[in-house]
């Protein structure tokens, strides 16, 4: 798989059964749809599934699985990637942490927020 910003390949990253794909260039991750689930995004307002697409001044990404156009969503104030066929979600480094931050102080989902966290050693 390859990565939809830089096309560099992605490297499957693991941590409690959860694999992710990370691409070691560009630092974003892929959330494929299944992967999203195992780290129990269970409060909806947080599930980035059922959220509409946006208008956003921000380049377009083709999905690493089925070549679509991504749409792009929007959760607080982090913008991310979704492919349209809800393959998955690409992060990119510094929407992950906005994203961790985000949840976070909004007491939305500690049990992602922890995941990520740990996973990616990001600050909170
Ligand atoms: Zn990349
Ligand atoms: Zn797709």
């Amino acid at each position: 798989m390859l990565c939809p910003v830089c096309e560099n390949p992605l490297v499957v990253v693991e941590r409690d059964n959860v694999e992710l794909d990370w691409c070691p260039v560009c630092n974003g991750f892929w959330f494929d749809a299944d992967e999203w689930k195992l780290i129990g995004v269970e409060d909806e307002k947080y599930n980035p599934f059922t959220y509409e697409a946006v208008k956003v001044n921000e380049k377009g990404r083709q999905c690493p699985i089925c070549d679509k156009m991504m749409d792009k969503i929007k959760i607080g104030e982090t913008i991310l990637d979704r492919c349209p066929n809800f393959h998955g979600l690409w992060f990119d480094k510094n929407e992950l942490s906005r994203f961790v931050n985000d949840a976070n102080s909004n007491e939305i989902n500690t049990k992602t927020v922890n995941f990520l966290g740990e996973v990616f050693s990001i600050k909170k």
